[in-house]
């Protein structure tokens, strides 16, 4: 049973069927998945809802594929909660983190929109998957596809982080290093994406990949207990996750499971490479491609495919955007760690930092509610804060040797009256 009518062209509203396509043939714009809310109202409640597993696949109906979902069960409905520490520290009153820092398989937000996207490549009929990836794309496709049975094809930008090199080498894909940056890798990708008949999944079969981010916003919602919060920050890279964050809130009113709600949206960007922002700063139409220089890899892209709808989203939803230094994004990393005990990648330093600033600035009201989007793990972007951290105090393995060391600290003894 499928939800799904059609795609539909982002910006002359076209149809097209449900097919591998992405661009549209009169005008060039980008396509999106339409459904037929009527029938996906009556099917998702909440008393449907109730009975089902905690994965991205309990919104099954306003996800788009065809038959019944083989990839990512365990994927989605990662951690959401009151964050009090880092409230205090922000001087807030009312603060939410959803956790994707820990999603399964692969500890970030990408293993939402492979799930769906290699769903709907196995419907498609094609054996072989590919992608462009600035990191943790790569190691979702790796790891699910390995699952999934499927030949894996994962470019890469050669200067990526260990952690995520190693995290898609394991799965045993064909992880190909690019000597460029990810805008590079993407181009080239294009090229082969017309070549060889593969499912790209941020290319040829992106209007189904990019759903799956709509799942983190409906989890907010859920989480909360079927209300929105008024403010939510969001990492920004290609602009896709913030765009369907927007577009999954205003499913749920349009279907009855949220009544009318306009949370305020923000971009968070590194200043290394901040496009959205600066689009949104300076109320612009076009996005103007940059050159990233930034640590947080995950986020450099340079010239964001769905930067022009990121912008729209933030700016509509009376929201704004604000980017981050390297050194903003290392303390705002320890910050998270120190308050709320979660160990983030660059991209969750970017993204606090920036909902820091929003604050200070008076953008976000102290006392109202805010959700931080936390996209991934600090395990795979270890060596920007590697140098920072100090290191363990090291000591023999005897009790004398603790104490000395330690002693004063801990108001013991010290070794020397023993
Ligand atoms: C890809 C990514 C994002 C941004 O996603 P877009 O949808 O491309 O804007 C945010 N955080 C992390 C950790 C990512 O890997
Ligand atoms: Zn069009």
């Amino acid at each position: 049973m499928s939800y799904v009518l059609g795609l539909k062209c982002r910006e002359c509203g076209r149809l097209y069927p449900k097919e591998v396509v992405f661009v549209c043939e009169y005008c060039f714009g980008s396509l999106e998945v339409d459904y037929d809310y009527d029938a996906v109202r009556r099917s998702l409640t909440k008393a449907a809802l109730a009975s089902r597993p905690k994965s991205l696949w309990r919104y099954r109906e306003l996800l788009p594929i065809e038959g019944d979902p083989t990839v990512g069960f365990a994927s989605g409905f990662t951690p959401f909660f009151r964050a009090e520490r880092l409230a205090e520290a922000l001087g807030v009153e009312e603060l939410y983190i959803k956790d994707d820092s820990v999603s399964h398989p692969t500890l970030s937000f990408k293993d939402r929109v492979v799930s769906v996207a290699l769903t709907r490549a196995k419907e498609f009929g094609f054996d072989t998957v590919a992608c462009a990836s600035t990191g943790n794309l790569a190691n979702s496709v790796a790891a699910l596809g390995a699952r999934a049975g499927l030949e894996r094809y994962i470019f890469i930008p050669a200067d990526l982080e260990i952690g995520k090199i190693i995290g898609s080498l394991i799965y045993r894909p064909t992880l190909v290093a690019v000597e460029g940056n990810y805008d590079e890798v993407n181009r080239l990708c294009a090229e082969i994406g017309a070549k060889y008949p593969w499912a790209f999944v941020n290319i040829n079969i992106r209007p189904y990949y990019a759903e799956g981010s709509k799942t983190y916003g409906y989890e907010i919602v859920e989480q909360l207990g079927w209300r929105s919060p008024e403010h939510i920050v969001v990492p920004c890279a290609g602009g896709s996750l913030i765009t369907k964050i927007g577009k999954a809130i205003k499913e749920f009113v349009k279907i009855g499971l949220l009544p009318e709600a306009h949370p305020k949206l923000y971009a968070a960007q590194a200043a290394g490479c901040a496009p959205i922002v600066t689009t949104i700063k300076e109320r612009a139409d076009i996005v103007k491609p940059v050159k990233p220089n930034t640590i947080a890899k995950s986020l450099a892209i340079g010239n964001p495919a769905d930067g022009y709808f990121a912008t729209q989203a933030a700016l509509d939803s009376g929201g704004w955007g604000e980017s981050a230094t390297d050194e903003e994004i290392i303390e705002a990393m320890k910050l998270l760690a120190q308050t709320e005990g979660i160990f983030t990648e660059t991209a969750g330093g970017v993204t606090l930092a920036a909902a820091k600033k929003l604050i200070e600035q008076g953008r976000i009201p102290r006392k109202e509610s805010i959700v931080v989007c936390i996209t991934g793990n600090g395990l795979k972007t270890q060596e920007p804060v590697m140098q920072r951290l100090g290191a363990p105090v090291r000591i023999k393995p005897t009790l004398a040797s603790f104490e000395a060391e330690l002693g004063e600290q801990i108001g013991g003894a010290p070794a020397r009256k023993r």
